[in-house]
């Protein structure tokens, strides 16, 4: 890409966006290269800004928005533990403390909404011996020949080694940083309190000033809208087929952005694109995803290979493509991001459900759904047994063949001993990947870290042919993820009960099931169809031009949601369970127990993909 016109900054941390913002204000066209997937808010907590800094947000035009988020220091107080000495001076100018979320976002927010490009590694930088202009190469391969490149990529630049400066250097010093919510107000003076001891400094600086009064005044009233809990796949598909519907909804979702990174693809079978049909989006994501054509599974044991034609439309999406696709499609400010519930109580005069956030705010809700996920508080607070975990864990991950890959539009498992390795083309270069094998209990590897995970992957798959070994070589770091397998018990599913008044609950929240058939993303998206479909047939009335939702009739459409959900939900997870059981298990009686039930029960194996959640 030749990018003559315009300027290239690498990063979009806070300089990166100030100066693509202190551009556009000239101007001045540009493009921000940013290696993470979404924009950097969370990190680093908070940022003092002195009034040198003030005059050059006053310069960007986003001073007045910061002021208003966070109070005026007045006075540097210094203590020392030591001698007991306080040192006290009046703060000379203006200085806050602002969350690094606001800082970021206000700067985000001014800029043009195509000027951050994120998912943008930059890997290296030479000039074009013809031109001499920079050619950026970014490390999925693709590569930019810009005129004029701005170095904003922090303290550890790559933009810095082609300038040839000599490398940074480390303090012997660390750091350690956070927020402390005080639901209820804290005390503190509006002061910046450093506190030192020996050779330990410990800085605390007010950022607002909430006081109980002002908390209690944050008990918002949602009548008009249904309160759906969670921004996953479920939540957005549910917040969606409701706003199809004319009904209103906000969602609550406890992470400060889309958790559109975690879990790399997800397979769709036939019933889960009948749910995308109807909620409109299936044919943006079938631009996003090859057809599989064929199922083939590969028992490395014994050699055996057993070849199924695919029935139905099956693709194995990027889970960003869906999660996007579903938001993009909700009106904006739809989801509420930084919203973690934290418990449900019924008011006892109203019996309207009262959610608590973490941040100590409150929200008396007329209906809620909670798509919250496996470890669901909604679920908790419908009293249902608390969710089981397999002995089987699961990895999984994205390869990106540069040259594109020559594997067969076919999903592929591989099978050896009780560990069993899947895979799924999504388009000519990128290929979804997951294997599934015994958890061991006290395991001391350290999931949390995608190099670990490759590694013990690597290990564990040593006698897997070496087209696997080196799909998980080049697998991208940023998508490996490691889950030990959680599930609702079958038998939990069939004596639960699944809404009380006006709360029910909805995909992993309701039936978190295992990956054994790929279905738990789509038995979400049925759910959110079902859950719509009733709640506007039953549960909602016409006003003005659209539909609020009644109390007695929300109940009747939850009840009716429950009874028309609940053996799909059952058999999907019992045949998940005992597939996982089979995998997992170390008997040969087991084994056989769960073949023989599989048989009996599931006599036609992908029957679970004939299910039509109907129309919307
Ligand atoms: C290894 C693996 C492979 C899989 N493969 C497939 C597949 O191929 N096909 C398929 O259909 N399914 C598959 N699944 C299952 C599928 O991923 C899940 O069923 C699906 O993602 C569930 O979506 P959800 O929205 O119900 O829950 P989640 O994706 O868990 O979303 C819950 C949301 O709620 C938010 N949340 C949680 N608690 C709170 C709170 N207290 N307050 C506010 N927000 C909260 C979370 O941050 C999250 O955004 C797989 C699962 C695994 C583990």
């Amino acid at each position: 890409m030749d990018i003559d016109d315009e300027v290239v900054i690498i990063g979009a941390g806070i300089c990166g966006l100030a100066t693509a913002l202190a551009l556009h204000r000239k101007g001045i066209n540009n493009v921000v290269m940013e290696r993470s997937e979404t924009l950097r808010n969370t990190t680093g907590a908070a940022i003092g800004i002195r009034q040198n800094g003030w005059r050059a947000l006053d310069q960007l035009g986003v001073a007045e928005t910061l002021r208003r988020t966070a109070i005026l220091i007045h006075r540097d107080r210094t203590v020392s533990l030591d001698d007991g000495k306080v040192h006290e001076i009046l703060m000379k100018g203006e200085f806050r403390c602002l969350r690094r979320k606001d800082l970021i976002d206000t700067l985000y927010d001014e800029l043009p909404s195509t000027t951050v490009k994120f998912g943008c590694q930059l890997e290296s930088i030479k000039l074009d011996p013809n031109t001499s202009k920079p050619v950026l190469r970014f490390s999925d391969g693709s590569a930019i020949l810009a005129k004029v490149l701005i170095g904003c990529d922090g303290g550890k630049s790559i933009v810095a080694d082609f300038l040839n400066v000599k490398p940074t250097k480390k303090f012997s010093f660390c750091a350690v940083r956070g927020l402390s919510n005080y639901p209820n107000g804290h005390s503190f003076d509006h002061d910046f309190v450093r506190i030192t001891k020996d050779n330990k400094f410990l800085g605390i600086i007010p950022i607002d000033d909430h006081s109980e009064d002002e908390k209690k005044e944050a008990v918002m009233d949602v009548d008009d809208e249904v309160v759906i809990i969670g921004a996953g796949i479920c939540g957005l598909a549910t917040a969606l087929a409701l706003h199809k519907k004319g009904i209103k909804s906000v969602v609550m979702e406890r992470s400060e952005s889309l958790r559109n990174t975690t879990g790399s693809a997800i397979g769709i079978r036939q019933n889960g694109w009948r749910a995308l049909d109807q909620l409109g989006v299936a044919e943006t994501l079938r631009h996003t995803a090859i057809a599989i054509q064929r199922e083939r599974i590969v028992s490395l044991a014994d050699g055996k290979v057993e070849e199924i034609p695919m029935k139905g439309e099956t693709r194995c999406l990027r889970r960003k493509d869906l999660i996007d696709t579903l938001y993009d499609a909700l009106p904006p400010a739809t989801v509420k991001f930084g919203c973690q519930l934290e418990s449900i109580k019924l008011d006892q005069i109203t019996t309207k459900p009262v959610l608590r956030f973490i941040d100590g705010s409150s929200i008396i809700a007329k209906v809620v759904i909670g798509c919250d996920g496996g470890k669901s508080i909604v679920a908790d607070f419908l009293n249902l047994k608390p969710t089981k975990m397999f002995s089987i864990c699961g990895v999984r991950g994205l390869s990106n063949y540069r040259d594109g890959h020559s594997f067969a539009h076919e999903f592929l498992r591989i099978r050896k001993d009780n560990k069993l390795v899947g895979r799924l083309p999504i388009d000519e270069h990128l290929v979804y990947w997951f294997c599934a094998h015994p958890y061991v209990p006290g395991d001391e590897r350290n999931w949390e870290d995608p190099e670990e995970i490759r590694r013990s992957t690597l290990d564990l798959l040593s006698d897997y042919p070496k087209e696997i070994q080196e799909m998980i070589e080049i697998t991208d770091v940023k998508t490996l993820s490691f889950s030990h397998l959680r599930y609702r018990a079958p038998w939990d599913l069939l004596m639960g009960t699944f809404c009380k008044g006006t709360v029910t609950i909805a995909g992993d929240a309701m039936h978190v099931m295992g990956p054994f058939l790929g279905q738990g993303g789509s038995a979400g998206l049925e759910d959110a169809i079902v859950l719509a479909r009733n709640l506007a047939q039953m549960g909602s009335i016409h006003v003005e031009s659209r539909r609020k939702v009644t109390v007695q009739g929300v109940e009747e459409a939850f009840n009716l949601y429950v009874k028309q959900r609940k053996m799909r939900v059952i058999r999907l997870s019992l045949q998940t369970y005992l597939t996982g059981m089979l995998l997992g298990a170390s008997s040969h009686l087991k084994k056989l127990l769960c073949i023989v039930l599989l048989f009996l029960l599931f006599r036609n194996p992908s029957g679970h993909i004939d299910y039509d959640c109907g129309c919307l």
